[in-house]
């Protein structure tokens, strides 16, 4: 990851209140639940997590697993893993891979609790929270998670400040409002990355910018997809007029004495979106 660094700066204050909030509620919980966007390991987490969340124990959950590119995401598994990360693949739309994680969930508490009880003390049951970028997918999971019979465990007398939890089941409760975190954009790359994979919007990059940034990946790593979505061999900044023409044609969008850009690169950006094109993975060890 050595490409430029950006001079962005990705709401600042948003991020501050995030961080305060998280402050006032991890003290009561055992387990952060980190989701990254599996096409985007890399950028998609958040650099200072630990500090945040004052280093407790946390499981990554590689979410949108169904639309990476395995081979290389499992790269990024192994490495996490070598650095002791717990590590769960998901997807949570449409699987029950949430199983897995209330699986690590039991299997970190069994450990906390055979501490306690040789203490003497109670076993306690897990208080987890999820926390993530946008549109990683937390709300989709958090839903799976709690099934059909979401109980609002509400202020527990005793417990000094407002958390209000979910129950999962007889071993873990959820804190029921997602952490919603925000990338550092250390780089362009970075920035582009999460903007491909709608994590950050148009606001901050051109719809143009993005566009190119999927058109250049694909046509690094994806020649084949390229060619099947866009209808060119390749793609190289030299051409991009040449490119954007043939698209266009490609997906019938008509040039009204020139090429609508903004309308081609939609194009582009929606066909991710949209899930029309999967098995890819950006961040690249
Ligand atoms: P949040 O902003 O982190 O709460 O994200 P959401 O739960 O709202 O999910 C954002 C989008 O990603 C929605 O369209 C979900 O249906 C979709 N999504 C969430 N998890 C998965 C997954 O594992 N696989 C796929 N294919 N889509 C997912």
């Amino acid at each position: 990851m050595n490409e430029n660094k950006t001079n962005i700066n990705w709401y600042p204050g948003h991020m501050a209140k995030t961080k305060r909030n998280i402050s006032d509620t991890i003290s009561m919980v055992d387990i952060v639940i980190e989701l990254v966007d599996a096409r985007i390991p890399y950028s998609s987490r958040i650099p200072d997590l630990a500090k945040t969340t004052r280093n407790k124990q946390n499981i990554i959950v590689f979410n949108k697993y169904d639309l990476c590119d395995q081979v290389e995401t499992n790269k990024w598994i192994e490495k996490y893993k070598s650095e002791c990360a717990i590590v769960v693949t998901c997807n949570s739309k449409t699987s029950n891979d949430y199983k897995k994680i209330i699986n690590e969930v039991d299997t970190l508490m069994k450990d906390v609790n055979k501490k306690r009880m040789s203490k003497g003390l109670l076993p306690k049951k897990a208080k987890c929270l999820v926390v993530g970028v946008p549109n990683v997918g937390k709300s989709t999971l958090i839903n799976k998670l709690a099934g059909k019979s979401i109980t609002h465990v509400g202020n527990k007398p005793g417990v000094t400040k407002q958390m209000n939890v979910i129950k999962i089941n007889n071993q873990m409760d959820l804190v029921d409002t997602p952490g919603i975190l925000w990338p550092k954009f250390e780089t362009t790359l970075v920035a582009n990355n999460l903007a491909s994979m709608t994590i950050i919007k148009e606001e901050v990059l051109t719809v143009e910018n993005i566009a190119i940034h999927i058109l250049e990946m694909l046509s690094k790593y994806y020649p084949n997809i390229l060619k099947k979505e866009f209808g060119i061999d390749s793609y190289n900044n030299d051409e991009i007029e040449e490119c954007f023409e043939k698209i266009s044609k490609f997906k019938n969008i008509p040039i009204k004495g020139e090429v609508d850009y903004e309308r081609v690169s939609l194009v582009i950006i929606n066909s991710i979106k949209q899930e029309k094109i999967k098995g890819i993975t950006f961040d690249r060890i």
